[in-house]
Parts: C-alpha cells; sequence; structure tokens
C-alpha cells in the first residue's frame, strides 16, 4: 500500500516580466519590504529595478541589504537581520542565487522573532517568519520551493542547514533575469539542479508525487545537455534550466538529498569548490554506488545515456577534474559524512566508511 505525505505551500508564478506583471502580490504583504540580495548581480541583470518599479507602483517603501556572499554565513546573517529589526519591515524579497534566498528565510526568521539569535535557528524548532518572496536568477538551488536554508558555520567548520520550516510564499520565476550568469554559474548550477533531482529520485524518503517531478525535471535537463556542452544557452534553455532546477527544489523539499550533498559540504567549506559542481564530481560515483537500484535504469533512459561511464564523461566535460584535494582530506571527510545522520538516512541503503571514501577517491584521486 502506498502511503505518503506532500507539502509544497509555495505559490509559483513563471512567465516574462512576472514581477511587473503580478506587482499587485506586493501589495497584500506589507507597507515595508526588506529586499535581501548579493554583491552586485541583481543590480545588472534587471531583476532589482524591476521589483523597486513594483513596489512603488504601490507605494511600498523598502530598505535594501545588498552583501551576501555566496555559501553564506551567520555573521551576515545576523547583521542584516539587525538592520531588518531597526527598520521595521514586514515582509522579505530575496533576489538572486541560493545565497540571497537563502538568507532571506534565516532573516525572516530573526527580524520576526526578535528574541531570537542565530544559534536558535538551529536549535529551536518551527520558529515563523515574516512572508518571504523569492526571485532566483540562477537555475540551480530550487530554494524558491523549498523550506532550506543553508549556511556556512564558521565555528563548525562545515555548512549546514537551519532547523526551520520557512518556504516562500511566493515564487517568482523569469528566466530573463538568468541572461547575465557567467557560463561556469550557469554550468554548476545547473548540475545542482541535476543532483537534486537525481538524489531526490533515488531517496529513501521518494513518493510517486516527487518522482514524477523528477522525471519531468530530468526530461528537461535531457533537453539542454547539448546547450551546456556547447555553452549555448537561448531563452527556451534557460526557461528549461530555470524550471528543472524549481522541478529539483519540489523534489527535495519531500525527499531530501544525501551522499553527493553531503559530501559536497567540505569540498565548498575546505577547497573553495561551488556547491554545484562539488556534487557534480561526486555524482558518477553516486551512480555507481546506486548501479543496483531499478530506478538507476530509468534516470540513464530519460537522460539517454547509454551508461553511467557516458554521464560520467558528460559530466566530467562540463565540469572538468579536480585535483586539489588530498587523500588525508578524504579521510577526514568520509569520517564526517558517517556522522551527518540527517544525510544517511535519506539514503534508500547502509553505506560505510570505506564505501564513502572509495567513492571520495575514485572523484577526486584516481584522476590525479
Ligand atoms: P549563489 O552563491 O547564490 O551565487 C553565485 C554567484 O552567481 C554569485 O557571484 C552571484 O553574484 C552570481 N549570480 C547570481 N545570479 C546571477 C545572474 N543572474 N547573473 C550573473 N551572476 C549571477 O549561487 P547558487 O548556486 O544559486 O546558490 C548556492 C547556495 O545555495 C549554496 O549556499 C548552497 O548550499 C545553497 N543551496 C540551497 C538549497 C536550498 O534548498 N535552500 C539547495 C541547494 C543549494 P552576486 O553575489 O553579485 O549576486
Ligand atoms: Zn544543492
Amino acid at each position: 500500500m502506498l502511503e505518503f505525505q506532500y507539502y509544497m505551500p509555495t505559490k509559483v508564478l513563471l512567465g516574462e516580466n512576472v514581477v511587473i506583471n503580478n506587482s499587485e502580490l506586493f501589495s497584500k504583504l506589507g507597507a515595508k519590504a526588506f529586499i535581501i540580495t548579493g554583491k552586485s548581480s541583481s543590480k545588472k541583470n534587471g531583476s532589482l529595478e524591476d521589483v523597486i518599479k513594483a513596489l512603488n507602483k504601490y507605494n511600498i517603501s523598502y530598505c535594501i541589504f545588498d552583501e551576501v556572499e555566496e555559501n553564506p554565513s551567520l555573521e551576515t546573517v545576523e547583521k542584516a537581520s539587525a538592520m531588518g529589526r531597526i527598520e521595521g519591515v514586514d515582509f522579505i524579497i530575496g533576489i538572486g542565487g541560493g545565497s540571497p534566498i537563502d538568507s532571506s528565510k534565516a532573516i525572516g526568521v530573526l527580524v520576526k522573532n526578535k528574541d531570537c539569535n542565530v544559534e536558535d535557528l538551529f536549535s529551536k524548532t518551527k520558529l515563523s517568519s515574516l512572508p518571504i518572496v523569492a526571485l532566483p536568477t540562477t537555475a540551480g538551488t530550487g530554494t524558491e520551493v523549498t523550506h532550506y536554508a543553508i549556511f556556512t558555520d564558521h565555528k563548525l567548520k562545515t555548512k549546514r542547514n537551519f532547523g526551520q520550516q520557512v518556504f516562500p510564499e511566493i515564487a517568482l520565476l523569469d528566466a530573463k533575469y538568468l541572461n547575465s550568469t557567467s557560463d561556469n554559474v550557469t554550468i554548476n548550477t545547473a548540475i545542482d539542479a541535476l543532483s537534486h533531482l537525481i538524489e531526490g529520485y533515488l531517496s529513501a524518503k521518494a513518493n510517486i508525487l516527487g518522482d514524477t517531478f523528477s522525471e519531468k525535471g530530468l526530461q528537461l535537463f535531457s533537453e539542454c545537455l547539448d546547450a551546456l556542452r556547447d555553452r549555448n544557452f537561448s531563452s527556451e534553455v534557460r526557461e528549461k534550466l530555470l524550471l528543472a532546477s524549481t522541478l529539483g527544489g519540489v523534489v527535495i523539499a519531500q525527499a531530501g538529498t544525501s551522499l553527493p550533498h553531503g559530501m559536497g559540504y567540505p569540498l565548498t567549506y575546505f577547497n573553495g569548490i561551488p556547491h554545484g559542481r562539488a556534487n557534480g564530481l561526486i555524482l558518477k560515483a553516486y551512480l555507481e554506488l546506486c548501479s543496483k537500484m531499478d530506478k538507476l535504469v530509468k534516470i540513464l533512459s530519460i537522460l539517454k545515456f547509454k551508461d553511467i561511464n557516458e554521464f560520467g564523461n558528460y559530466i566530467e566535460g562540463l565540469i572538468g577534474k579536480e585535483t586539489s584535494v588530498s587523500e588525508e582530506q578524504i579521510i577526514d571527510y568520509s569520517k564526517a559524512m558517517i556522522s551527518n545522520k540527517d544525510k544517511l538516512k535519506n539514503h534508500s541503503f547502509d553505506v560505510t566508511e570505506e564505501d564513502i571514501f572509495n567513492m571520495y577517491k575514485k572523484s577526486l584521486l584516481n584522476n590525479k
């Protein structure tokens, strides 16, 4: 008998000029907005300008925090939250890649709960947030439809998800904002979306609804394989990648991520490898580990790869090899992964520290 739960409360709107065409949505969220962005991209790709136009149309005042760095730190969240509390904002608009949108979720919680600090984001549960509007300008994380927010914790020397359940209230998707992403950001973020679709599909928590979205997302991704290889991104391809990314978010919001994400976090923290590329480096070894799962055949068939080797060669063609990671490091990273219960519980069968070490070794050492 089937048994599952499915919860995805975000209102999703996709289309050209979606912000301007739906600006009345902002007027229902309050009188003052807090716009959270990265350092510069939102000023160049038109997303910030469109949001300000939409707010002005309804005389909604706003303030801007534009200092979110890649893989955002808790210190940045603290700084922005202090500003939001002083300004008395009613709702948050996160514009950018996963870093500013994830930050928006934590800032929304801290501005709403004035007695809480960043540690409470991890130790307390079910803290509510101000309403969040998410405007993704990369096609990768799917954070616009998840309740996750990942931060760099410099005290613990790792990246970790906060303990709250903050889904954005509204996600506004317009692929035109993605035109300015560099080839590298486009490829790395696309591989993040692919990892979500694959890890969610193979997860112990996968269910029939999520699987339907995974298969559609993989199909869309397969239609972009040539464009990614040739680094030739039309508007149509960008929109497909954006949709695949949002579908990946819908999938992991239910099924979670597992080994590639857990193994990728130290590669980002200690070796500075971008999040999507870090997952991508592990993906072939992950598929090999899962090669006995029936769903693996389905993944390869939707993506139109004849076997795992062809898949691996394709990914390597996109992101290259990585040679900066030492054997000593992967011994440490394997130990950390085998105690990461949150990620392991999403994986469909038991793995040992040796399995993890071998995956790292195949992915990062054998090619030196
Ligand atoms: P990001 O860290 O948000 O941004 C990467 C770079 O891309 C930044 O330099 C940013 O510039 C630039 N950029 C963003 N949009 C652009 C555009 N339209 N044109 C040109 N440049 C643009 O990258 P991301 O991969 O989207 O997000 C990664 C973060 O999300 C990681 O911390 C990861 O752990 C997290 N994540 C979260 C979830 C979730 O469900 N919550 C899932 C997966 C990953 P600016 O700084 O100038 O904006
Ligand atoms: Zn990810």
